[in-house]
């Protein structure tokens, strides 16, 4: 594998009288400061210290130690002001990881660092001010407080006889009294201001309240699942042993295997290996919210020695998470995307699982792609990595087609059930049903009914959340859209309003189009609200539920999974959300009611996207003791993606589309770099573009042909949040030549351009 990463840099100094730092500041350069005696034994690799920086005073992270300041006089030359934390935030191995990380996404070093960096403790702020170094009104920039608190709360002994309670408090009480302590972050799942309830409730002598000051964290509190560890079949055997003869050494492997094949029980037993070798493991996910169910298997089998990362954190709890690992009390991290940056001891292990999700691409700020990096992590820190999916990203297969990843298969269910049946029905022949709701086929009906019938349970899968995805005026024919970007208004009736889904624009539900006036509106297609609406009506005597951002945000998605695990529900429409790693036994019928959506964007993986997609989704039918069926409702009933998707041939697609891929040059036999610019004025923002694409043109590895670059083009949003949006795209199989002609970009970009913005995406993975 080494010749996809080059060589690591090397810092080589006797003593550590001066250190480069790089501070929490959007630049790319890095600075020299004098380490005065008194902290020489804490300013090493990887400390968080406080500098004085020009007028101001910042936090920064030591990168390299220096004898001398080198070209700089050495009066120029300041003093840190302090070290931060107790030991170094970043150990060695994860500090050169970061600067690689950098370096590779063309990203300045001091932001990258302050985003993989925990919040700083209050006490040592408080040090800062007592030595003086900070007056009272003075920020330390770049580094963010650990503040926020939480409460406990627990139903005390006292009756509820003769209480008054509000609707929140008596639905606060309902919860309480289920038996567990719950914390205010759950209770904000479900009430609104939690706090105020709590103390209300506090007064009235029904809970009692102790502040945490420990690690607390959601799916801590969530049931464990009591689950018999299963016999591996040969299959995983074969993988388990492959996988775990190279701990202690740098690996990659591609562990391919269909959906419900086992591939968890395979990492939980290497993580296991790994652990009673004293290594270190970091398992990544796409999204943690969605698969309580995978984290609950990882403490049934390792208890609480689990760091669980995800966005719910509050900043304190981040960082006692960031120091149990730093300090090697815990030694496996769980989590999303960001994860990536935990500072697991003895790293021995990285996986990355369902390693084809686009979610593991980080898209603002520092833009990174976390599958490929934490290959790059584990072959630095000399562990394994392993890459699990049963549709494997295209660039991944490519890494195990050329050797660079061991290929391992996992080609059967694990459980006695095979792969679900798929139908397909083509959209263009069987408009609606007998119920005439759109996009409820007679045969989805039928099929519904039919699982119903045998007390199954289905879930249905549309990609657009709301009522309508957009509204039209009858009278002048306008699409009704938002002011401020190039969208339609999603329609959401049950809210009673118009949202724009790309900028928090809403507006009150109205009959009248906001161009004409006249009261004509009409929706417009269906959303998993109205599709929820018509299923409830043709289905009244079964629960019909839905699982979206909207729904999500009322009751947490963890509570809608497991009512259907319980079998509460019979019906779950939803999102994507749906389409996740869920193994739930009951459901038998997985209906995907639009496989063309994904199709229709523009974007050269979007054939690869609904494939897997379509796979993921057909992967949740069947898993129990039934044989499952899926429905693929669609109006392209013989395109690529759908018909492999529907026969679960991925090698039958991916040997096609890679002929695709090469002819038009597009990854994996290319590398790309978008150029985004945007600006408040059409006319700026596509001046700023052109200019940016001048220049690429001009370079010699354009002018050679060996870098290709195409457009300005509008982006295919061409609005959003009233700023003007155009795109560059540059392509060339040649990685050098490709990184010095966006280099010279990256230059042009910080130089200066006006009041207009533009970003470098490397790797890019959305086209929008
Ligand atoms: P994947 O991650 O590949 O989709 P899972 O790891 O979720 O699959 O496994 C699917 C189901 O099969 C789970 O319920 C799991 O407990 C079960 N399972 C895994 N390995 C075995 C095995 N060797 N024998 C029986 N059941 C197994
Ligand atoms: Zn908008």
């Amino acid at each position: 594998m080494t010749d996809l990463f080059g060589e690591t840099p090397v810092t080589e100094a006797t003593s550590n009288h001066f250190v480069e730092v790089a501070a929490f500041v959007p630049l790319r350069r890095t600075f020299t400061y004098r380490v005065p005696a008194s902290l020489r034994e804490a300013a090493v690799l990887g400390a968080r210290v406080a500098v004085p920086f020009g007028g101001r005073k910042l936090a920064a992270i030591v990168i390299a130690l220096r004898d001398d300041a080198g070209d700089v006089p050495e009066n120029k030359v300041r003093n840190i002001a302090a070290v931060l934390d107790p030991e170094p935030v970043f150990p060695q191995e994860l500090l050169s990881f970061l600067r690689e990380s950098a370096e590779y996404y063309l990203a300045p070093l001091g932001e990258v660092l302050r985003a993989a960096s925990p919040a700083l403790r209050r006490e040592s702020l408080q040090a800062l001010r007592k030595t003086g170094f900070l007056k009272d009104s003075d920020k330390l920039t770049g580094a963010s407080v650990a503040t926020k608190k939480t409460l406990r709360i627990e139903r005390t002994g006292t009756s509820l006889d003769g209480i008054r309670l509000g609707s929140s408090q008596r639905q606060a009480i309902a919860l309480l009294e289920q038996g567990k302590p719950l914390t205010l972050e759950d209770l904000a799942l479900v009430i609104q201001s939690p706090r105020a309830v709590v103390r209300a409730l506090e007064q009235k002598g029904l809970v009692t309240t102790q502040t945490l000051e420990l690690q607390l964290d959601p799916f801590f509190a969530s049931e464990v699942v009591v689950e018999v560890t299963p016999t591996p079949n040969p299959a995983q055997i074969h993988a388990i042993d492959a996988i775990t003869a190279r701990l202690g050494q740098a690996g990659g492997f591609l562990l391919q295997g269909v959906t419900g094949s086992g591939k968890t029980e395979v990492y939980l037993r290497v993580i296991n290996e790994a652990r009673s070798r004293q290594l270190g493991a970091l398992m990544l996910v796409p999204e943690i919210a969605l698969t309580p169910q995978l984290v609950s298997r990882f403490r049934a089998r390792f208890g609480d020695a689990i760091s669980v990362l995800h966005s719910g954190l509050s900043e304190r709890e981040r960082s006692t998470a960031w120091q149990s690992l730093r300090q090697g009390r815990v030694t496996l991290a769980i989590g999303a995307r960001s994860a990536l940056f935990a500072p697991v001891p003895n790293l021995g292990v990285i996986v990355v699982d369902e390693e084809h999700d686009s979610s593991f691409k980080q898209e603002e700020g520092f833009r990174y792609q976390a599958r490929d990096m934490a290959l790059l992590r584990a072959h630095r820190a000399g562990a394994i990595c392993v890459l699990g999916s049963a549709t494997p990203s295209f660039e991944s297969r490519q890494l195990a087609d050329r050797g660079k990843l061991t290929l391992l298969r996992l080609p059967e269910r694990a459980t006695a059930q095979s792969l679900p049946s798929v139908e397909l029905v083509d959209l263009a022949r069987e408009k609606s049903g007998p119920s005439h709701h759109p996009l409820l086929t007679g045969s989805l009906e039928r099929r519904l009914r039919e699982c119903l019938d045998q007390k199954g349970q289905a879930i249905l899968f549309l990609n657009r959340r709301g009522f309508s995805p957009s509204m039209r005026c009858g009278a002048c024919d306008e699409v009704q859209e938002c002011p401020s970007c190039s969208v339609a208004l999603t329609e959401h009736r049950r809210e009673g309003r118009m949202r724009c889904h790309y900028c928090d624009f809403s507006t009150s539900l109205r009959a009248s189009c906001l161009s004409c006036g006249a009261e004509a509106l009409e929706a417009i297609g269906v959303g998993t609200e109205r599709l929820q609406d018509a299923l409830a009506s043709v289905f009244p005597n079964h629960v019909v539920a839905r699982l979206d951002r909207d729904t999500a945000a009322k009751e947490g998605v963890e509570e809608v999974l497991a009512r259907l695990r319980r079998k509460e529900i019979d019906i779950l429409v939803g999102t994507q959300m749906v389409t996740k790693g869920h193994d739930i036994p009951g459901v038998t019928l997985v209906g995907v009611i639009l496989a063309d959506q994904s199709l229709a964007f523009p974007d050269f993986r979007a054939s690869e996207r609904t494939f897997q997609l379509l796979s993921q989704v057909a992967g949740r039918a069947g898993r129990g003791e039934h044989a499952g069926r899926v429905l693929l409702q669609t109006y392209q009933p013989r395109h690529e993606a759908i018909v492999h998707a529907m026969q679960h041939d991925y090698e039958g697609f991916y040997a096609r589309e890679l002929t695709v891929r090469n002819d038009l040059g597009y990854p994996p036999y290319s590398r790309l770099v978008a150029v985004r610019c945007d600006a408040a004025g059409e006319d700026e923002a596509r001046s700023v573009a052109t200019m940016l694409g001048d220049l690429a043109r001009a370079h010699p590895a354009a002018l050679s042909d060996r870098v290709t670059v195409l457009g300005p083009a509008p982006a295919p949003i061409a609005r959003i949040r009233a700023r003007y949006r155009f795109r560059l795209l540059m392509r060339s199989a040649d990685r050098a030549a490709l990184r010095a002609v966006a280099e010279s970009l990256v230059q042009r970009i910080e130089a200066g351009i006006g009041a207009a913005r533009a970003s470098v995406d490397v790797d890019p993975y959305s086209m929008l």
